[in-house]
């Protein structure tokens, strides 16, 4: 049983100002509450609203207050990932701001944890407030990734979840450039298990996934932890092959022996067209992982940070 710990919450704000104080009032009730040691890494991905100056002030006050601020938007899964790179806890917590993961959850959390759990993650039983298309897209995308994926990844699991120190160092050896964190905290493997919650409607403001953002998420986590889309196009291709023989057979056999010349303007177009676009779209799909292959050797950093605040002591911060 670990009594003397230290807790970080990392929380992503991108355009958060309507809920960013709310976000940490309510994180620090749960703390108080439970008489944790934290420390808060507020990730600020960019946000050109009030959420920085917001942050300031709230670390001028609670100096286990932590905020990274970012040069630009790096995007979520980056923003999560500098906490987790930042984090000193021995155990973390990644949170987002909107309150739509509620914080008390964190302290059922903490308890399996203690039951030696290296990594709890919370499933959503149920979404409020979110559109059906939302819904309807969400739960597609987790069953098709668990079809796709050579791991297990759990599904209708956002990154709402506790992880050990253990998982932290194992995160921290994991340079890859397009990242999809909850899947890669699967790969890591080590003791994992899960709560049910019931997520919430967003406290304010509006989702900051729109779906342009959300189909490269998907896509990301799809290609990033399968590379069965490419055996798939192989299938494709090897089926096409042997249709295209049945048909030259079926032409020549009506041609020489059954005397009709086969006609049909019609369906020679379709599938002429049909598949131009299977071909393009394998392409396409090629594509997809040579431009990963090409984002990782270029080597750039992952994100830039402008400003680190109360990260002055290199050791731990307790709130003493
Ligand atoms: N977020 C971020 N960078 C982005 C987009 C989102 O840091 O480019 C943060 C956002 O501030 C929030 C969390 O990621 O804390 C989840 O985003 P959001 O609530 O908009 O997603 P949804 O819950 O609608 O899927
Ligand atoms: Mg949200």
């Amino acid at each position: 049983m670990k009594s003397e710990f230290l807790l970080t919450v990392i929380i992503p704000a991108y355009f958060e100002e309507a809920v960013i104080e709310a976000c940490y009032d309510a994180l620090k009730i749960v703390m108080d509450e439970n008489k944790w040691k934290y420390e808060f890494i507020f990730v600020n991905d960019g946000s050109k609203d009030q959420t920085l100056p917001l942050l300031k002030q709230i670390a001028e006050k609670d100096r286990c207050v932590k905020v990274i601020d970012f040069a630009r938007n790096f995007g979520h899964q980056v923003a999560v990932t500098a906490g987790i790179y930042h984090s000193s806890g021995d155990a973390t917590v990644v949170i987002d701001a909107d309150l739509q993961d509620p914080p008390e959850v964190i302290v059922q959390m903490v308890e399996k944890w203690q039951e030696g759990y290296d990594v709890v993650y919370a499933k959503r039983k149920k979404r409020k407030g979110e559109s059906w298309f939302k819904l309807v897209t969400a739960k597609c995308f987790y069953r098709f990734l668990h079809m796709m994926a050579e791991i297990e990844i759990p599904m209708d699991t956002g990154d709402f979840r506790l992880i050990d120190r253990c998982v932290v160092e194992a995160f921290k050896q994991m340079p890859e450039r397009n990242r999809f964190v909850r899947g890669m905290i699967s790969w890591v493997g080590f003791d994992q298990t899960y709560i049910e919650y019931e997520r919430d409607e967003r406290l304010a403001g509006e989702t900051k996934y729109p779906l342009k953002k959300m189909i490269r998420f998907a896509t990301d986590g799809i290609i990033a932890f399968s590379t069965k889309p490419l055996k798939l196009v192989q299938s494709l291709g090897f089926m096409t092959i042997v249709l295209a023989i049945l048909i030259l057979g079926y032409s020549l056999v009506s041609k020489y022996i059954l005397q009709t010349v086969v006609s049909g303007w019609t369906s020679l177009m379709v599938t002429i067209t049909f598949f131009s676009g299977v071909q393009l779209f394998s392409i396409g799909l090629l594509g997809e992982y040579i431009a990963r292959i090409y984002d990782e050797s270029k080597n750039r950093p992952l994100y830039l940070i402008k400003e680190k605040i109360n990260f002055e002591k290199e050791n731990r911060m307790f709130n003493e």
